[in-house]
């Protein structure tokens, strides 16, 4: 007999929850925020391949400066909102933050960053605008069209 080998619902959610939940209200993630030290040289943007200016972007969700933080957030790293999702941030910035010294919960920076970003997406900001038109365009791709 076969047995099918389908997980139990207690073990698709454990197996398939959120690394970084979201948080369900400002107030909690303000919570986070402020316990940051905002670290001169900060060994969590060192070890941000992106380099993602982390202290500013938490300094700012602790002012209610979403927007603000989305923009630095996104000015280093586009994909900054899939990142907060799957980056191994426990051996990368969580990993180098200061806390972890002290033995205590590093900031939770994924969650906070996943915060950022999706208030922005929720509130559509436009954070960049786009350049005007130069008028160039490829011209050997042009012209190998028009042949
Ligand atoms: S190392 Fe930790 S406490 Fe220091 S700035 Fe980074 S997140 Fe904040």
């Amino acid at each position: 007999m076969i047995k099918h080998n389908r997980l139990s619902s207690e073990q698709y959610a454990e197996n398939f929850s959120d690394i970084h939940p979201p948080y369900e209200s400002i107030t909690a993630a303000k919570v986070d925020a402020n316990r940051c030290l905002f670290c001169y040289d900060a060994p969590c943007m060192k070890s941000c391949p992106t380099s993602i200016d982390v202290p500013k972007f938490i300094k700012q969700i602790a002012t209610e400066n979403i927007k603000g933080s989305a923009k630095t957030i996104f000015s280093s790293n586009i994909m900054g909102a899939g990142c907060s999702k799957v980056c191994p941030v426990e051996k990368l910035c969580e990993g180098a933050c200061v806390y972890n010294l002290l033995e205590e919960e590093p900031i939770p920076i994924a969650r906070l960053q996943r915060y950022s970003r999706e208030m922005a997406m929720k509130e559509n900001w436009q954070l960049f605008q786009r350049k005007n038109s130069t008028g160039k365009r490829w011209p050997l791709l042009v012209q190998a069209l028009q042949a």
